[in-house]
């Protein structure tokens, strides 16, 4: 996978019209559909800012929610282009609709350095189904498209794929960023290189760890995800998450660890719980000997030292995935100790979105990181080595 892509400052948008693929789908109220965290629509301002002031007509679009295709009134886009025109201080032209005559009016007669957004982009079916017709349509309505949605680079569609066909396709500064640092990390990483993986489930990582097998130099897995390993390598785990599918995968992985030279490090104490719970009360045991009737929630003090101990030297880190039920308090100190750890590194960090990154804001580390992924589905798929069509698509540099 090419991560060396052409980017806005690549090309000249002096007087054109540029089709801005941003990453607006926001979090809203459920009963009044207000914006309850705008972090998206301000991490955009960059590279609208760039193209404003280089004199480029700005026709930025986007999703929000799943409307399937259908038009839905509550996932409009009409609060995004007020909250944007209130962060860019400018006024910010909103079309009815997205490739119909409104658009296409306000389109045409939008001049260089204004602003204009289109309607919700997953309102007709031609966006998810990639169809050439919609793509052709968004692409009429510009002269250059710039994609800057990591969060949606994993997926095939119109918008974020498909009109690059028709238009000469650059990234934005938010993706350009995410290339150079994640793919960097990848390419070249500063050795040594250590991954550090955790959530609930393997199965949502099995191409994650295989490619990262191939890559780091110490591989650290936390979390529920960990059980299934202490399973494959013998362990009781009493009723902590178990993907009894996935014990020989994890048996194989450790082969393929040791066979590597890779350093594959899992959990020796673990903090358990009778059940699932908030109040639970925590205890601490081994974990190769879960009592029968306890599930593991967190990584213990030992293995909180031991991780903390093996990042510390590294030269590049990448986090994917919480070390424990770290939404509980009482079970929220191995996620704790582990973003601590990076922030102390002293390496480059990068947190691949998601659950890891909203726990690394929650616990007052985010400033000491080199990069959050803005990308939740999308930095996995990264670490997976997988081809991403939203970055397939743009031109080469
Ligand atoms: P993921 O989306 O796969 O990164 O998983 C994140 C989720 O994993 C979080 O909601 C955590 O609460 C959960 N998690 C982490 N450790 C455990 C554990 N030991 N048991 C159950 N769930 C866990």
């Amino acid at each position: 996978m090419n991560y060396n892509k052409k980017t806005v400052s690549d090309i000249d948008v002096a007087g054109k019209k540029v089709l801005l693929r941003c990453d607006f789908n926001v979090p809203q109220d459920k009963e009044t559909g207000a914006i309850t965290d705008d972090k998206r629509i301000r991490a955009a301002l960059p590279t609208i800012r760039y193209l404003l002031e280089h004199n480029a007509a700005v026709i930025a679009c986007s999703h929000l929610g799943k409307p399937k295709g259908e038009w839905k009134e509550k996932l409009t886009l009409a609060p995004v282009a007020e909250r944007l025109s209130a962060l860019l201080e400018r006024e910010v032209i909103f079309a009815k609709d997205i490739i119909g005559p409104d658009a296409q009016s306000k389109a045409a007669a939008l001049q260089p350095g204004q602003i204009m957004l289109l309607e919700n982009l997953r309102f007709d079916i031609g966006e998810e189904k990639n169809s050439p017709e919609f793509a052709k349509a968004l692409a009429d309505l510009a002269e250059v498209y710039v994609s800057d949605a990591f969060g949606t680079v994993h997926r095939a569609h119109a918008s974020t794929a498909g009109v690059a066909a028709y238009l000469p396709a650059v990234s934005g500064m938010l993706i350009q960023k995410e290339l150079e640092i994640m793919g960097g990390a990848l390419e070249h990483p500063k050795r040594p290189f250590v991954a550090v993986l955790g959530g609930a489930k393997v199965s949502d990582k099995i191409n994650v760890i295989n490619n990262l097998l191939e890559k780091a130099d110490t591989i650290i897995i936390g979390g529920g995800m960990a059980y299934t390993f202490i399973k494959a390598q013998g362990g009781s785990i009493g009723t902590s998450l178990l993907e009894a599918d996935k014990v020989e995968y994890a048996r194989e992985m450790l082969s393929k660890a040791a066979a590597r030279g890779v350093q594959l490090l899992l959990p020796t104490d673990t903090i358990a719980a009778k059940e699932f719970s908030r109040d639970a009360e925590p205890v601490c045991v081994s974990t190769m000997a879960i009592p029968d009737d306890m599930m593991g929630m967190d990584i213990g003090p030992d293995t909180q030292k031991a991780f903390a101990e093996a990042v510390q030297g590294a030269g590049t880190i990448v986090w994917n995935g919480p070390m424990g039920v770290f939404e509980f308090p009482a079970f929220a100190e191995g996620t704790k100790a582990m973003a601590r750890a990076l922030a102390e590194s002293g390496a480059i960090t990068i947190i691949g979105g998601g659950d890891s990154a909203a726990a690394v804001e929650q616990l007052g580390f985010a400033d000491k990181i080199t990069h959050i992924s803005t990308g939740g589905g999308a930095s996995l798929e990264f670490l997976e080595g997988k081809e991403l069509p939203g970055v397939a698509c743009l031109m080469d540099k």
